[in-house]
C-alpha cells in the first residue's frame, strides 16, 4: 500500500520524487511538467487519430488501431512505472489499480479506451496536484517570510549577500520595513518589530541591544544590527515550518488504522472486477470498477487535515509538536493551570521588604539580587529588576544553583547565600523557624522570597503580580467547552493561590506544591481516567507538562520550542490560545471524520455504479479523483479556522460579574494525590 504521506499526492505519475523538496524546486518542476504535457499531448493525439480513422473508415480496422496502441503504451508507461515501483516495494494502491485497468484494456485490444483512460487519469492528476500545490504554497507562505538576501555588516561597510553566506555570528543589518533573515540578538539600534508571523500578536514589540529577534518577523521603525544565532531550518520559523511538514508525514494510530482499512480496498476492487467480468462478460465494466475504487482519498483524510490545522495553529503562535497532541486536545476533560506566569502575568512588583530584626532593607534586597541574578524564574527577574532601579548592582562571582520550585542557592565570597520559599529555608535551617514565621506574617497574601546569608536569616521580599486580564474569561470559556474540572496548581502559598483561584473561578486549588508533587498529582489524575491538559510557563514544570495528556508551555521563545517537554508550545503568553487549541482540535477531528466518511461513501458509490454499468469508463476516469478533491478541499478549510482570531487582542476578556466557585483547601505538603473528577 502506498504511503500517501506527502501532499500533493503522488499518484499515477512517474516523477513522484520531486515534490519532496517543496517550493524551491518549482522552476525545475515546471520544466519537467512541460515535458510530460508533451507526452500526454502526443499520446492523446495518437488515440484521436485512431478514432478519426475508425469514424471515417480511413484505414483498415486493424491498422487504424495502431496509433491508439502506441498512444496507450506511451501514456500508460507513466502509470506502469509508478505501479511497478509500488509493487516492488510491496505496496499497492490506486496506482496499481489504475495501471492494471489500462493494462487490462490494452490486453483485451481496447486500445482507444486504454489511451483515453490513461490520458484522463494523467491530466486530471496533474490538475489536482497543481491545485494542491497552490494550497501547499499558501501554507508555506504562512511561515516562509524569510528573505533570501541579507545585508552583512563588515567593519564599517555593509554589503548585500545571499542568505547562504550568513553564518552563526555574522552581523546582519535590517532596515525599517524589511523582514529579518535570521534569528539573532540585537547588537545596535532600537526598533519596533512585528512578530505576528510567529506569535499571532498584532501589537509590535520594542527591541533594543540585547533583545532576541526572529527570522520572518518584520522590522518596522528603525535600522538594527543583529548577531546571527540561528539560520535557515534552525531558526524558529524554520522549526515551525518543519513541524507543519512533519504533521503531514507522521502516522498517528488513527492514520495507521486508516491505512489498514485502505488496504482492503485493493483486494475488494480486484474481486469485484473479476466478478463483474465473470458475470457480465463485459471487460469494460470490470476495468471501470478498477478505475473508480481509489483509496487515496481515505489515506489523505488525516494528513491533509493535520497539516492545515498545524498551519492554522502556527498563525496564532501555537506550535504543536506532534499530531497525537492535536488528537488528544480534542478529548480533554480536565485542565490544570499553573499560577505564576500562567494565570498571572509573572511580572512581579516588589510590594514589601520584610527584613528580619536588625537587618536593613537595602541589605536584604542586595542579598536577594546577588542570589537571583542568574535565575530565570519570574520572581528572580523581578527582584533583580527592582534592585537595578534602586541602583543596587548584584555582586559578581559565586557559584549558583537553581533548585526548581524551591529557590536558588550559591556560595559567594561572603558565605552561603540562599533565596527561596519559606518551607525550604525552614528545612535547610530549622533554627530560623520562628523568625521566618514572624516575617511571613508581615507579607501576608504576597509571594515571598526568603533570604539567608552565611547562616543568618535576612528576611523576605514580598512580591505581587497581576492576574492576566482574560484569565477568568478563559476559564469560563473552557467550562463552556465542556471541561469538567479546572485545577490550579502552584508552589506558592495558599493565601496567594486562593486569591487567584477564587477570582478566576477554578474548581480546585493545590497550593505549596513542589514540582515533583505537581507531577505526581497529574499522574494520579491521568491514571484516574481524566484526560488532562496541563498549562504551565515551562520554566520548572517540565515533568508535569510531560505527564499530562497534553502539556502546553506558554510564552516560549524560539530556542525553547524544541527543548521544552511540552507537546504544545505557545510563542506568546495569551491564555485565549488554550480554548482556541481545543476548538481547533475538535474541528480537525470533525473534518477528518467527514473526510473518512466521504472517502468511503464516494468509493462505494463508484464501485456500485461501475459494477452495474451506470458509470461509463471515461466518466470513471474523472470519478477516480472525486474523493481526493473533496478531502483536500475539506481539509484546507481548516487553514482559515481562527483567521479572525489573529491580531485581535481581547479574547475572552471577562466583563461579567465575578462568580465564586467552591474551593477546596488542599494545601498538600505531602504527596497527596488529587482525587480525579468523578472518582
Ligand atoms: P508556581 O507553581 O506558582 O509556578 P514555582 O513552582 O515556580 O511556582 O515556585 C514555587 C515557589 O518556590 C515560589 O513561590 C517561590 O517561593 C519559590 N521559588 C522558586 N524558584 C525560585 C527562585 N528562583 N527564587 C526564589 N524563590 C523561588
Ligand atoms: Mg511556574
Amino acid at each position: 500500500m502506498a504511503t500517501h504521506t506527502s501532499l500533493p499526492q503522488v499518484k499515477n505519475t512517474p516523477h513522484d520524487h520531486d515534490h519532496e523538496h517543496g517550493v524551491e524546486c518549482c522552476a525545475h518542476h515546471e520544466l519537467k511538467l512541460e515535458r510530460w504535457i508533451l507526452v500526454y499531448f502526443v499520446g492523446g493525439l495518437l488515440a484521436f487519430i485512431s478514432t478519426l480513422c475508425r469514424w471515417f473508415a480511413l484505414a483498415d480496422a486493424e491498422i487504424s488501431q495502431i496509433p491508439a496502441l502506441i498512444g496507450a503504451l506511451l501514456l500508460g508507461a507513466g502509470l506502469f512505472y509508478s505501479a511497478g515501483k509500488e509493487l516492488f516495494r510491496g505496496q499497492w494502491s490506486s496506482s496499481t489499480l489504475a495501471a492494471l485497468a489500462v493494462l487490462a484494456a490494452i490486453a483485451t485490444g481496447a486500445y482507444e479506451p486504454a489511451a483515453y483512460l490513461a490520458f484522463i487519469l494523467l491530466v486530471a492528476d496533474q490538475a489536482l496536484r497543481r491545485t494542491a500545490w497552490g494550497a501547499r504554497r499558501a501554507i508555506e507562505q504562512l511561515v516562509q517570510l524569510t528573505p533570501d538576501i541579507a545585508r552583512i555588516v563588515e567593519g564599517s561597510s555593509e554589503r548585500e549577500a545571499p542568505i547562504e553566506e550568513v553564518k552563526v555570528g555574522t552581523i546582519v543589518r535590517v532596515r525599517a520595513g524589511e523582514n529579518l533573515p535570521v534569528d539573532g540578538v540585537v547588537t545596535a539600534g532600537k526598533s519596533m518589530i512585528n512578530q505576528a508571523s510567529l506569535t499571532g500578536e498584532a501589537a509590535p514589540v520594542e527591541v533594543e541591544p540585547g533583545s532576541t529577534v526572529y527570522a520572518g518577523t518584520t522590522n518596522i521603525t528603525g535600522t538594527i544590527d543583529l548577531r546571527t544565532t540561528q539560520i535557515g531550518e534552525d531558526s524558529t520559523i524554520g522549526k515551525v515550518a518543519s513541524l507543519i511538514h512533519a504533521a503531514e508525514a507522521t502516522r498517528t494510530p488513527r492514520q495507521l488504522m486508516i491505512e489498514q482499512v485502505a488496504r482492503y480496498f485493493v483486494p475488494v476492487a480486484l474481486v469485484t472486477a473479476a466478478l463483474v467480468w465473470y458475470l457480465t462478460n463485459d471487460m469494460e465494466k470490470a476495468i471501470t470498477v478498477l478505475v473508480v475504487v481509489c483509496p487515496s482519498a481515505l489515506l489523505l483524510s488525516s494528513p491533509t487535515a493535520m497539516m492545515a490545522a498545524f498551519a492554522a495553529a502556527a498563525r496564532l503562535g501555537i506550535m504543536i509538536k506532534q499530531t497525537s497532541y492535536l488528537e488528544a486536545a480534542a478529548n480533554i476533560d480536565t485542565i490544570v493551570l499553573d499560577k505564576t506566569g500562567t494565570l498571572t502575568t509573572g511580572k512581579f512588583a516588589v510590594s514589601r521588604l520584610a527584613p528580619a530584626p536588625g537587618v536593613d532593607g537595602a541589605e536584604l534586597l542586595q542579598a536577594a539580587a546577588d542570589a537571583e541574578q542568574h535565575s530565570n524564574h519570574p520572581l528572580a527577574r523581578s527582584i533583580v529588576h527592582t534592585a537595578e532601579q534602586a541602583r543596587i548592582v548584584p555582586a559578581s562571582g559565586g557559584n549558583f544553583e537553581e533548585i526548581h520550585g524551591r529557590g536558588v542557592r550559591g556560595t559567594t565570597a561572603s558565605g552561603e547565600l540562599v533565596a527561596g520559599r519559606a518551607t525550604w529555608l525552614r528545612e535547610l535551617h530549622p533554627a530560623n523557624i520562628q523568625q521566618i514565621e514572624e516575617v511571613e506574617s508581615k507579607i501576608e497574601g504576597m509571594t515571598g522570597v526568603h533570604v539567608m546569608r552565611a547562616g543568618r536569616y535576612l528576611g523576605a521580599v514580598g512580591l505581587e503580580d497581576k492576574l492576566r486580564y482574560n484569565a477568568k474569561g478563559v476559564v469560563e470559556k473552557l467550562r463552556e467547552l465542556g471541561i469538567r474540572k479546572t485545577l490550579l496548581f502552584t508552589g506558592d502559598r495558599f493565601a496567594v493561590a486562593k486569591r487567584v483561584g477564587v477570582s478566576v473561578g477554578v474548581d480546585q486549588i493545590e497550593a505549596e506544591c513542589l514540582p515533583e508533587e505537581k507531577h505526581d498529582l497529574i499522574q494520579a489524575l491521568v491514571r484516574g481516567g481524566s484526560r488532562v491538559m496541563m498549562v504551565g510557563d515551562g520554566i520548572n514544570d517540565g515533568p508535569s507538562l510531560a505527564a499530562a495528556d497534553v502539556g502546553v508551555a506558554m510564552g516560549l521563545s524560539g530556542s525553547d520550542i524544541a527543548t521544552n517537554s511540552a507537546g504544545v508550545a505557545l510563542m506568546n503568553d495569551d491564555l485565549s490560545r488554550i480554548p482556541f487549541l481545543m476548538m481547533l482540535a475538535r474541528r480537525s477531528k470533525l473534518i477528518i471524520g467527514q473526510n473518512i466518511a466521504a472517502a468511503i461513501v464516494i468509493a462505494l458509490i463508484g464501485l456500485i455504479s461501475a459494477a452495474t454499468g451506470a458509470l461509463p469508463l471515461w466518466l470513471a476516469a474523472f470519478y477516480h479523483f472525486v474523493g481526493d478533491v473533496f478531502v483536500i478541499g475539506n481539509s484546507f478549510r481548516l487553514i482559515r479556522f481562527g483567521e479572525d482570531f489573529a491580531g485581535s487582542q481581547d479574547h475572552f476578556a471577562s466583563t461579567g460579574p465575578q462568580r465564586t466557585q467552591p474551593v477546596q483547601r488542599r494545601a498538600s505538603a505531602s504527596l497527596k494525590p488529587a482525587v480525579p473528577a468523578g472518582a
